[in-house]
């Protein structure tokens, strides 16, 4: 964080200050929530949570060398008191983020923010310190602590930003107001929780509302809604897509051998080909977002191709592809799962384990209100024609779902087994593995198929 003293940090957030001998101490960062990551110079914001009150920890941050505790009641050691820590970690991100010298790059969607934003950070630090969200840290908390890690050096600051519901997202932009607006898509994450698309759509937008008019807003011409929202801004457009006529597009998208996405990358400054590290197809739509971020702030296009090709996942259990010593091979996309990266996930299975046996290894994909019957159906037809040689579905009805979509589609008996829970698919899967053989494992982060990934690394 940039060097702030406790006197002004109080001011910013209107608290008082008690316990405090000098108010011109400084506060170097970092800003924490977590006692643990308390150190020498940061500052502790006091949560009291259901079950964990942070104001039990202050004597021991302070023992740990922070300069002070950010909380609701006085605790005996340094503190500046407010009545709400949450609204005063905001005060204090604004404050700070109008000093910083850097462009404020925002991003959200239903799927993809996460690897997105990575693609970004690993871009632009190619040509700039760059901070960035860590993992997927994208509330009214996690954002604010990401804008305060900032230092005087950051240029680019690219910050993810999640929505659940309307309002969600000018609340965040309000904090930390981006110049850059990136819209991924409006798909079906938490569509039971929003009522319907078009309010899911209206929530995302926000985003855009709020850019300046000297900003950028960065939207992607495939998604109709994502389209729609060019007419909400004050801000520059830029379009990326498969489109003819998006500013940022790609040609000649295909698999590797290895099953990655490889394309020829078009922005308006050139073209120059990627072959991606990543795996699966719905991260060429993910690339082409961030090379549209990354053309707006300044790069050729040889340069984000480069870079693109480089990039690998900074965050765990999306398309970790392990082979075990014994030749078995482990695709752990676990972390989430949405129509669209099931269906991306299972065609980079049958890529990857062309001429071997595959193994789908799928539970149900949360919060899709009417929708979940047909999409657990479709996603189990596509199995079958993509020629994997055998489903686990595992978990209720919509494991069920997935069965059936097999069985309608190509009659699947044995093809297809159904388990109760991630024990029995373990159970399952150790019994059955040969060497050589390819097992994804992918559901909503609910089911915690990770553990099944895990399993099957540790048991290789
Ligand atoms: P969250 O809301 O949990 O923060 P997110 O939007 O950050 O999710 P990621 O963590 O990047 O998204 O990816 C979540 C899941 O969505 C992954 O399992 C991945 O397979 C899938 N996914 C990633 N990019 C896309 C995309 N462009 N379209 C559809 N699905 C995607
Ligand atoms: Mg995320």
């Amino acid at each position: 964080m940039i060097a702030l003293s406790l006197a002004e940090i109080a001011e910013v957030v209107g608290g008082q200050t008690h316990d405090i001998p000098d108010p011109t101490v400084q506060v170097t960062g970092p800003v924490v929530r977590d006692s643990r990551e308390a150190g020498p110079g940061s500052l502790f914001v006091a949560f009291a949570g259901e079950r964990v009150d942070g104001h039990d920890f202050a004597a021991a941050v302070v023992e740990a060398g922070a300069v002070a505790v950010l909380g609701t009641r006085p605790v005996g050691v340094p503190a500046i008191v407010v009545d709400d820590v949450q609204a005063a970690l905001g005060a204090l991100a604004r404050h700070v983020v109008r000093r910083l010298g850097a462009t404020l790059v925002a991003l959200t969607g239903s799927a993809g923010k996460t690897s997105t934003k990575d693609l970004i950070a690993q871009v632009l630090q190619r040509k700039a310190p760059t901070v960035f969200t860590p993992g997927s840290l994208n509330n009214e908390i996690g954002l604010p602590l990401t804008a305060l890690s900032a230092t005087e050096e950051t240029r680019f600051l690219v910050l993810e930003m999640g929505a659940r519901g309307i309002g969600h997202i000018s609340y965040l932009t309000g904090l930390t107001p981006p110049k850059v607006g990136l819209v991924l898509n409006v798909g079906s994450a938490h569509i039971g929780e929003f009522g319907g698309r078009e309010q899911i759509a209206q929530a995302k937008g926000e985003l855009v509302e709020s850019l300046p008019e000297d900003g950028t807003a960065v939207l992607n011409t495939d998604d109709p809604y994502v389209r729609a929202m060019a007419s909400r801004t004050k801000a520059k457009v830029i379009f990326f897509g498969e489109s003819d006529e998006a500013d940022v597009r790609a040609e000649n998208v295909r698999l590797t051998d290895t099953g990655q996405p490889a394309f020829r990358l078009h922005t308006p400054s050139g073209a120059s080909d990627v072959t991606m590290r990543l795996y699966g197809e719905h991260h060429v739509s993910n690339a082409l977002a961030a090379a549209a971020v990354a053309h707006e702030l300044g790069m050729s296009a040889d340069e984000i191709a480069v870079a693109l090709s480089e990039a690998g996942s900074l965050s765990r259990w999306r398309m970790e592809v392990t082979e075990r010593p014994d030749g078995v091979t482990v695709v752990n996309d676990a972390y989430n799962a949405n129509p669209e990266s099931m269906k991306a996930a299972l065609r980079a299975l049958a890529a990857i384990g062309k001429g071997r046996r595959t193994w789908a290894v799928l539970g149900k994909m949360a919060e899709l209100g009417d929708e979940a019957l047909a999409e657990h159906d479709a996603v189990g037809r596509l199995a079958v024609r993509l020629n994997v040689s055998k489903l686990v579905a595992v978990g209720g009805r919509e494991a069920a779902w997935l069965q059936l979509g097999a069985y309608n589609e190509g009659s699947w008996g044995e093809e297809s087994v159904h388990v109760s829970d991630a024990q029995a698919a373990v159970d399952l899967l150790r019994s059955e593995l040969r060497p050589g053989d390819v097992v994804l494992v992918k559901a909503s982060r609910s089911v915690g198929l990770e553990s099944v990934a895990q399993a099957l690394l540790e048991s290789g």
